[in-house]
């Protein structure tokens, strides 16, 4: 299930009929972690706490919904393709949201009042999602992309807009040269040929104004467009408004009677390939602050040091990368070396995943967080950075 700002919203303003508390599972089910030793580890730890917060019989309640999830993911989550997140929401009245996502977090269960959503919306600050829109000098289709799920936006165009007999390739109507010459040769065509051009441009000013409505009003963040490689893009983008063309990720090739297979592969390469040049930009910045200054750092010890001052405006971190750790959870310290808390002297509790540690910090700081999805030589050697808010002294 496709998550949106509203779902979360209303998981936010979930009031259940009883006091019973709402249980959030993210269970992280990226290949190859042990998803069954995971979800028990958390399951542990949650019984205990429940037997020594609630009364028997509430932690029985509870214990019911903990059971429904272990059949569940029994019979479901442990055989997802695809996946490398899956959210559950329950509780003992019987709510169950649960949702599916192809980008990893660290595993976790909540039992709280209210729905643990931070990650789910941390996810979504992330995740662009991209409007995309395919044209050509007589059709027009809306698709939304986001988290790889591509689906069409119906009944935002009326069918057909530009009249059939002006069903004209559009490089004739267009072109100039030998095509354009021998096709309308006289006065007489020259008018034919003016009047497709003007039908076409009705077609594309409707098109482009109908895309800027409706990207503003579902909040779509950016946008792309598909259109045959010919007149018809220059004459689309001159019809789009400034908002839409300052947040263009990209164009390419293709036509509104494609399969949506094809459109959907073309717009995720075309999306990739944006995404990919945005981590270069972030890279490329964290490495000139981190050498002209003091407004970024490089490498996980220094990263840590910055979250813990509260300093990280953006944590950038190598998506596949997993080292060990320790951590005090109490005082929200972490290191790379085993020590004693600074805070309250306690030995401090080995963790699998250091970094998740670092997003989870992050994530308590609001701190915006980039996941370093392709191969970067020079940041591979860091594994972590972070721009930074206020500058190091
Ligand atoms: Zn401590």
């Amino acid at each position: 299930m496709l998550i949106y700002n509203e779902q979360l919203e209303e998981l936010a303003r979930y009031k259940a009929a009883t006091d019973d508390p709402m249980i959030s599972l993210y269970l992280n089910v990226t290949p190859p972690g042990d998803v069954s030793t995971q979800l028990n580890s958390l399951l542990h730890t949650a019984r205990n706490e429940i037997s020594e917060k609630m009364d028997a019989e509430g932690a029985e309640r509870v214990e019911r919904v903990f059971n429904r999830i272990e059949k569940h993911a029994k019979n479901q989550i442990l055989r997802l393709k695809n996946t490398r997140l899956v959210a559950v929401f329950a509780d003992s009245g019987g709510f169950w949201q649960e949702y599916r996502l192809p980008v990893s977090l660290p595993g976790q269960l909540v039992v709280e009042p209210k729905a643990c959503i931070r990650p789910l919306s941390t996810l979504l600050d992330e995740f662009d999602r991209y409007l995309v829109l395919v044209a050509d000098s007589r059709h027009a289709r809306l698709f939304s992309l986001y988290m790889g799920d591509f689906e069409e936006e119906p009944d935002v165009f009326m069918e057909s807009e530009v009249p059939d007999r002006v069903r004209v390739n559009i490089s004739m109507a267009a072109g100039s040269g030998h095509a354009g010459g021998k096709v309308y040769g006289g006065i007489g065509d020259k008018r034919i040929e003016s009047h497709i051009k003007d039908q076409i441009h009705k077609h594309m000013k409707t098109a482009a104004d109908k895309t800027f409505e409706y990207f503003k009003k579902k909040k779509f963040s950016r946008f792309v467009i598909g259109t045959p490689d010919d007149k018809a893009r220059p004459w689309l983008k001159a019809h789009l408004h400034s908002y839409l063309k300052n947040r263009l990720a990209g164009e390419f090739n293709a036509n509104p009677s494609m399969p949506d297979t094809d459109l959907k592969n073309a717009a995720m390469e075309t999306v990739a390939r944006y995404e990919r040049e945005n981590e270069n930009r972030i890279i490329d910045a964290l490495f000139e602050k981190s050498a002209s200054g003091s407004m970024a750092v490089l490498g996980v010890d220094p990263v840590i040091r910055a979250l813990r001052k509260g300093q990280v405006h953006t944590l950038v971190v190598e998506s596949d990368y997993r080292v060990k750790g320790y951590a005090c959870h109490e005082d929200h310290v972490l290191s790379s070396r085993q020590e004693d808390c600074p805070v309250c002297g306690a030995p401090m509790l080995e963790v699998g995943d250091l970094i998740d540690e670092m997003v989870g910090e992050a994530i308590l700081h609001s701190s915006e967080i980039r996941h370093v999805f392709t191969a970067h030589g020079e940041f591979e050697k860091y594994h972590a950075g972070a721009l930074l808010r206020f500058s190091m002294q």
